[in-house]
């Protein structure tokens, strides 16, 4: 490495301190990702860069079920194929990966971002529950799946939407316990979840 160690060992310590921030990476694994990343070809190093900075510039939320998308709408909204008779209520985006990874729901989602939490002071307003409420009005949905996750605040959520949307004449659904409390769907492995979502049950 034709490097000189006098002007580089601050933005070789700069990307070991960034990567150890994010979640599950640790100063090894921060350490050893950038001195991979130092010897790595060009175009790999540069095609990681740019996409981290599309990340943040060129994603929104869908404006129909708030998951991430690239343009107004994400490619679920956009498809014709889905069920739009069902709608699967989550807490993250990436809880649509975990679902859609077991490949059998066909249905329309909605991402909450977060869950209600009033020890860390997250309220109904502060999730997209209004919206939510606002979509069912008019749609073709006759169920709602509440896919919250099963730790004592997704379990919150889910009996305050039951509460909310039962009334209004949708079938509400929740999944199947099974899925270990604590958990969340994301990390569930696909048999679980395929079960959990098999064997809901109506509130
Ligand atoms: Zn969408």
């Amino acid at each position: 490495m034709d490097l000189n160690p006098a002007t580089t060992t601050g933005t070789v310590s700069k990307l070991i301190q960034e990567l150890s921030r994010l979640p599950g990476i640790g100063p090894k694994s921060a350490q050893r990702l950038t001195y991979y990343l130092l010897r790595a070809p060009n175009e790999q190093a540069k095609a990681l860069a740019e996409a981290m900075i599309n990340l943040r510039q060129k994603t929104q939320l869908c404006s129909g079920c708030f998951n991430i998308a690239d343009s107004d709408f994400c490619p679920i909204c956009r498809s014709d194929e889905r069920d739009q008779s069902k709608i699967c209520v989550v807490e993250q985006p990436q809880d649509i990966l975990a679902l859609e990874h077991i490949g059998t729901y066909k249905g329309l989602y909605h991402v909450l971002h977060g869950a209600i939490s009033p020890t860390e002071g997250v309220g109904a307003d502060d999730i997209r529950i209004k919206e939510l409420l606002e979509r069912l009005k008019g749609s073709q949905v006759d169920e709602a799946i509440i896919a919250t996750n099963p730790t004592l605040e997704g379990e919150q959520t889910a009996m305050y939407l039951n509460k909310l949307i039962s009334p209004l004449g949708f079938k509400v659904t929740r999944l199947a316990r099974g899925l270990p409390f604590g958990t969340e769907l994301e990390y569930a492995d696909d048999v679980t979840l395929t079960h959990a979502l098999e064997g809901r049950q109506e509130f």
